[in-house]
């Protein structure tokens, strides 16, 4: 896989600089282990991955949360609900008021040993993103293995029964997509029309929203850009796509996002290109940092940046606008 980070100018992009402003989610990695291995997955996760975070990272997490006054709780992974502590967490910081989403790829709740998962989330009212690149078989088999596609599908039924997607039970069910290939997503209402009337009609499966992420130009995506000679037409795209109305409402403004390890980064990507959030100190660890300090403080920019900004904008959320 090819070095990313150099190819996107840390230091020298001309992003615009980006100020932190309050913090409203933290987003905790529990971990690399995932019962699946996706081609694409930007963290090379899978059932060999042994990187999962301790008990005592996740007492920093908690401690963070009653000191921070943070909104919500995003947890992703790997398949975050493998981490032994996972129930723990969630159980703590629902305790705490807060809202917990749960990055899900829906096989997890078909695996031996997880009995109960699914119940476990609905009686917790954890609001699930379950990623979904496509309603059509083939084109899921293709991008997650053989097989995925049907468990997903079983597992969407399952939360579904369990009230995920009635938007009179306040179990929040959202889906997301991504473009298989260096173009941007097409609007995201078009698309969550019909994912609606597709996986309604074929299989009776219902949804709160669909949210659209654009494709960053890192880790395995940004090596396959560069090998096909396509890393500089992609990085123009996002460049000519570049929306200024969608820098107030990049991620990074309210979000942290946190290693398995509990290192900080200003978001996922950055944590996944392994640049530390801009805060002054080379390697910021959670427990070391004061919440009431961060608004104000730089963001670690650089050129992959204007993947979040590029047409209707992408975050964890979906698109900005
Ligand atoms: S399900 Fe998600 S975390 Fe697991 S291998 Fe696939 S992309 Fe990676
Ligand atoms: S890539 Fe990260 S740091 Fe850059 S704008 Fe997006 S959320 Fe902010």
């Amino acid at each position: 896989m090819h070095a990313m980070l150099p190819r996107l100018r840390p230091g020298a992009s001309d992003f615009p600089p980006l100020q932190r402003a309050t913090l409203e989610t933290l987003q905790v990695n529990l971990g690399y282990l995932c019962n699946q291995q996706c081609q694409h997955c930007h963290v090379n996760a899978g059932p060999q991955r042994r990187e999962v975070m301790t008990r005592e990272t996740i007492e920093v997490v908690l401690d963070f949360l009653r000191r921070a006054e943070v909104k919500r709780l995003d947890l992703t992974g790997g398949a975050p609900e493998l981490n032994p502590n996972f129930r723990y967490l969630v159980r703590e910081a629902r305790a705490l008021g807060l809202a917990v989403l749960d990055r899900c790829n829906l096989t997890v709740l078909e695996e031996p040993g997880q009995e109960g998962l699914a119940e476990f989330l609905a009686e917790q009212q954890v609001e699930i993103v379950a990623s979904l690149p496509c309603y059509l078989e083939e084109n899921v088999n293709g991008q997650r293995g053989k097989g995925v596609f049907a468990a997903s599908i079983q597992a969407l039924q399952r939360l579904n029964t369990l009230g995920y997607g009635d938007p009179a039970s306040g179990r929040v069910l959202n889906l997301m997509y991504n473009p298989t290939g260096p173009f941007l997503p097409p609007p995201q209402q078009g698309l969550e029309a019909d994912y609606r009337r597709e996986l309604g009609e074929r299989y009776g499966i219902r949804f709160n929203h669909l949210l659209s992420l654009i494709n960053m130009p890192i880790q395995r995506f940004g090596s396959l850009l560069v090998s096909s000679g396509q890393f500089d037409s992609y990085m123009q795209l996002l460049r000519d796509s570049f929306a200024a109305d969608n820098l107030p409402r990049v991620m990074c403004l309210s979000l942290l996002s946190v290693d398995w390890q509990g290192q900080v980064y200003d978001c996922d990507f950055n944590q996944v290109l392994g640049l530390p959030a801009g805060l002054g100190r080379s390697r910021p660890h959670l427990s070391d940092i004061q919440p009431e300090q961060l608004p104000g403080h730089h963001i670690a920019i650089a050129d992959h940046c204007f993947g979040c900004t590029a047409g209707q904008g992408s975050s964890c959320g979906g698109a900005l606008v």
